[in-house]
């Protein structure tokens, strides 16, 4: 139960909820007790109806005890029934609550948690623990524990019964539960286990489907449908192989359990029978009685079988989802004070290894930005140019070394305020599937139509969206509009743009987008931004001669540094990579403009 255990917390705000469905859980199954000694008693009034019938006799007076008892047996069960109606409806309600609190706590934890712990698991897996494990949790906090109390109650009453009217009988008919207990006990660490193997591999399914139709185009200009059909085929019937043996041992204790019930109705007929004849019990009345008794356990004993299995899964998935919960985030705001950000970057000795490969991204890297300066940052791929860029918002933190915002530690700083003031675009584009409209104004406060319109101007998207047919109001993504590879970019831009953010940086976020307008940015860019300190990863030749300073990174190191100027006169890497340029861009304008 430790796993259950942490569900304590959920449970507490909604304590008098459970209270009060307790309370009328005694009072339904004090009414399904209530009416049977009179089923009992009617059933000794018949039999004394019929001798005297048989002797030619009218009994008035039993009739009219007949009619009492009736009355009884018949609305006893339907208030019960009632009773039983809305605690169901308390309880069960209240588990969708806590059901919600749940959810919502796991997703703000989920958000707290650093791009890297997503780098370690998979989104479907995060996606399952988050549906499939809550909603077996939930099935355990409300129908789960509502049938186990239920029992117990039920059960406590039905032997104090039994034990009133014959303490033997009693005994014999009680005699298959302690092997009940033992099935249950045995059977439900298999079922436990098999219930792990279940969901973990749910995870792996969820996981491929996630990859496969993320990757729907190249699955189908590769024509692969066939293999991933094969492969799904293979995962599913792992799934329902797992599954089937869940079923097998789930199944096998509702068996038992039916098997004993009926072994002590079994008992009740025969030592029951018995005793009536020897005169043990004293009337068949009473012998109806027990057999009622036991035939109200059934029920409730059949749906044990379904409460193992659920608390067994439920253990599961609770553990599952208390593996996620305790995850710290491996960055956090160390800092209650609001911070003002200049935009003054220092970089001391700083190394970066990628905790989940092991690789070492960036080593002891030192440079320093002023206030309003750009960097221009050039190396081949893999060289650790992104990696340099995502130190800055703290979406890694430095393995060694120190980063200083206005020669003050990254980490005294608020991070909210820090990423705030840090207009970022990354190499990939990433847009949510809403309006274009709310994905340039994410990070704007507040959201206004004109900031919008100003960012995608100066992004220059603006042409661009309103050719669309709801202009800003375009929904993007998987049921909307697909974008250009340039036009994902530009929003992107506008997006880091309309921040108005005191350092912005661009990882190589001009790539996809023509010559010309690529110039029209750079100039709104130039025109805005003063006093910003701009970043700029590229292979743009006109941008990095500008900027003022260039790093020039080789395999995690700075090879160099410097003006333009300076790195020309250095005759090193830098000089040959600008002649390298240039002579693309000769050769591209003589092939291409030539006479013009
Ligand atoms: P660049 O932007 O210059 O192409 P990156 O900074 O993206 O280079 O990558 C530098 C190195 O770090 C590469 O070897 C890459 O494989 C590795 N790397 C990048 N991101 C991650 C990550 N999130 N987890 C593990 N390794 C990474
Ligand atoms: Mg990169």
């Amino acid at each position: 139960m430790d796993a259950l255990r942490s569900l304590n917390i959920y449970l507490r705000p909604y304590k008098w909820r459970f209270l009060f469905g307790g309370m009328l859980m005694v009072i339904s199954n004090l009414l399904i007790i209530l009416p049977i000694p009179y089923i009992g008693r009617t059933i000794n009034i018949i039999k004394e109806i019929l001798s005297q019938f048989e002797k030619g006799l009218i009994p008035y007076a039993l009739n009219k005890d007949i009619i009492q008892y009736g009355s009884i047996i018949i609305t006893v069960p339907i208030v019960g029934g009632i009773i039983r109606y809305y605690m169901r409806q308390l309880i069960i309600t209240t588990s969708r609550m806590i059901e919600f609190d749940m959810k919502n706590e796991i997703y703000a934890h989920y958000q707290k948690l650093s791009p890297a712990f997503y780098k370690k698991n998979s989104t479907g897996d995060l996606i399952n623990r988050f549906t499939e494990d809550v909603s077996l949790v939930r099935q355990y906090l409300g129908p789960g524990i509502m049938y186990l109390v239920n029992l117990f109650i039920l059960t406590c009453f039905v032997i104090l019964q039994m034990l009133r009217i014959d303490p033997t009988l009693t005994f014999y008919v009680l005699l298959p539960i302690p092997l009940l207990f033992i099935s249950i006990y045995y059977l439900s660490s298999t079922i436990n286990k098999k219930s792990q193997e279940v969901q973990t591999h749910q995870s792996l399914i969820s996981s491929f489907i996630q990859d496969a139709f993320s990757g729907i185009h190249i699955l189908k200009s590769f024509v692969v449908e066939t293999y991933f059909q094969k492969n799904h085929e293979e995962i599913t019937r792992i799934y329902q192989k797992k599954n089937l043996q869940l079923v097998i041992f789930s199944t096998l204790l509702s068996s038992i359990i039916i098997l004993l019930t009926g072994t002590s109705q079994l008992l009740i007929l025969y030592i029951g029978g018995k005793r009536y004849f020897e005169g043990m019990v004293k009337d068949i009345g009473t012998l109806a009685e027990f057999f009622i008794y036991i035939n109200v356990l059934i029920w409730p004993f059949i749906t044990l079988g379904w409460v193992v299995s659920t608390i067994q899964r439920a253990k599961v998935s609770q553990k599952r989802i208390n593996a996620f919960l305790k995850e710290n985030p491996d960055i956090i705001n160390q800092s209650g004070k609001c911070s003002k950000i200049q935009g003054k970057i220092t970089f001391k000795n700083v190394s970066l290894v990628y905790a989940n490969t092991g690789i070492q991204a960036l080593k002891e890297l030192s440079f320093t930005i002023e206030k309003g300066k750009t960097l221009a940052i050039i190396g081949a791929t893999g060289s650790g140019k992104s990696t340099i860029v995502q130190l800055i918002p703290r979406l890694y933190d430095p393995t060694e070394g120190e980063i200083f915002i206005d020669d003050r530690p990254l980490k005294e700083l608020h991070l909210y305020d820090l990423r705030k003031n840090i207009g970022y675009v990354p190499q990939e584009s990433f847009l949510f599937s809403d309006s274009i409209h709310n994905n340039i104004a994410l990070g704007a406060m507040p959201k206004t139509l004109e900031k919008v319109i100003d960012a995608a101007k100066k992004a220059e998207i603006e042409e661009d969206i309103l050719s669309f047919r709801n202009g800003y109001e375009t929904i993007l993504g998987e049921r909307g509009v697909t974008l250009s590879g340039g036009q994902k970019q530009r929003i992107s831009i506008a997006r880091a743009l309309i921040k108005n953010p005191q350092i912005l940086i661009f990882d190589d976020s001009l790539s996809a987008i023509d010559q010309q307008t690529k110039q029209s940015i750079r100039h709104h860019l130039q025109n805005d931004t003063k006093d910003r300190t701009t970043i700029i990863i590229t292979h743009e030749i006109s941008y990095v001669k500008d900027a003022d300073i260039i790093i020039v990174l080789e395999k995690g190191k700075i090879i160099e540094q410097g003006d333009h100027q300076s790195l020309i006169t250095q005759k090193g890497h830098y000089l040959q990579w600008h002649y390298e340029q240039l002579e693309k861009k000769n050769w591209l304008d003589k092939v291409f403009f030539r006479g013009k």
